[in-house]
């Protein structure tokens, strides 16, 4: 049997289930239609109402984070957190290149430029050994800030990614940034859940920032949200996500150039539904995951876990190939069977639009990007 046949056999024992295994698709059999339905009539389906501070409230409670402010989406949180964090115009951002997308994206919307520095072989977040040589061998401390001296531009703060959930060796990344003088903003997109002993990810950093977009462990559809223990951030991060508009009860004045990032009650609602329902999405993602240990030690194919000490939400479970041509042939054949699989993302280094972008070496970036495939992770909905 090859080993991709292997694979679709051990995905649909872990599921016990026949039939198309999406990669990771919304489950909304809890009080979602309620909930929505509710607002609709309440006529409060916009930026204002009781879901959207409730839905906050529920996740100041399960992150531990003493200011939590929902926004539009996850790209819009970090773009905000950049901005609270003092970075602007001409900065560098440190942060890893085994990322979606929206992680530098976001840090070019705040008119910075990424750096890219490695990741860990086991965490797949940001390498603080990495980042440490990096700071050494480019960068200087200076009265400004951290120089980094081939560009002449202040680095202005560093974004480490939870890896799939995985969490990233964060406490060490926040000592060496502070020591720099750099400021650490999470982006916990894919880790609700995700905890080093008992803290939550995305609690470590200046800000950490989450992502409740439909692919993600819990969704509103689109959204996203901010988390902070300082409560300076947090009322600043609460004005400028909603217009910067004074408070008053008929005036329209602005004391600052605000942002329309602010998540509608609308999607609230779906959301505190879905948050309702996130240990038992988390303990069903965690027995799969437990599963999949099990029969891909037997097979001799590497499955990512949980560093010790740590607790993965399991967003996406991911193994490792041999190469990249055993990589295409696994996507190929399993694609094929209906067991849906994905590469990681193409490294963010190597896309034209961070082309040209700083970086350190990034070896286990690359080794990585062409050996990890995403395998169906998500709850699966039960018959009706
Ligand atoms: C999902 C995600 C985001 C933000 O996503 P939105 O779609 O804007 O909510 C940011 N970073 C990472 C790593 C993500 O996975």
């Amino acid at each position: 049997m090859s080993r991709a046949t292997t694979i679709v056999q051990i995905v649909r024992d872990a599921y016990r289930a026949e039939g198309f295994l999406p990669l990771h698709a919304p489950v909304f059999q809890g009080n979602e239609s309620a909930y929505v339905q509710a607002t609709i009539e309440s006529t409060f389906v916009s930026s204002v109402g009781a879901y959207v501070d409730q839905f906050e409230a529920m996740l100041r409670e399960i992150t531990g984070a003493s200011h939590v402010i929902a926004t539009t989406n996850g790209t819009t949180a970090l773009h905000m957190s950049l901005l609270l964090a003092g970075v602007g115009r001409d900065d560098l951002v440190i942060t890893q290149s085994l990322s979606f997308v929206a992680t530098a994206n976001s840090i070019a919307h705040a008119g910075a430029t990424p750096a890219f520095v490695d990741v860990d072989a086991d965490s797949y977040g940001l390498s603080h050994t990495a980042l440490k040589a990096f700071l050494e061998s480019e960068c200087v401390l200076t009265n400004a800030g951290c120089i980094h001296r081939a560009t002449g531009r202040r680095v202005a703060a560093c974004v480490p990614m939870h890896s799939f959930g995985l969490p990233a060796r964060i406490e060490e990344i926040v000592e060496i940034a502070t020591a720099w003088r750099i400021s650490v903003i999470e982006d916990a997109a894919e880790a609700l859940g995700s905890k080093i002993g008992s803290r939550h990810c995305g609690t470590f950093g200046k800000l950490g920032t989450l992502s409740f977009n439909g692919n993600k462990i819990v969704t509103t559809g689109g959204g996203g949200a901010i988390m902070t223990n300082d409560p300076e951030l947090g009322k600043r991060a609460k004005h400028l996500t909603t217009t910067a508009k004074v408070p008053h009860r008929w005036r329209f004045e602005h004391d600052a150039i605000g942002f329309n990032f602010r998540l509608p009650n609308l999607n609230a609602a779906l959301g505190c539904a879905q948050l309702e329902q996130l240990d038992a999405f988390i303990a069903y993602k965690r027995d799969l995951a437990q599963r999949y240990s099990e029969a891909f030690a037997k097979a001799d194919i590497p499955f990512v876990t949980e560093r010790p000490g740590t607790t993965s939400n399991y967003w996406l479970c991911a193994i490792l190939l041999k190469d990249l041509a055993e990589r295409d042939e696994c996507l190929e054949i399993t694609n094929e069977a209906g067991v849906m699989t994905r590469p990681i993302w193409e490294p963010l280094h190597t896309l034209p639009m961070f082309s040209s972008a700083p970086r350190g070496p990034l070896e286990v970036t690359q080794e990585i990007a062409s050996r990890l495939i995403n395998i169906p992770s998500g709850v699966l909905r039960q018959p009706a």
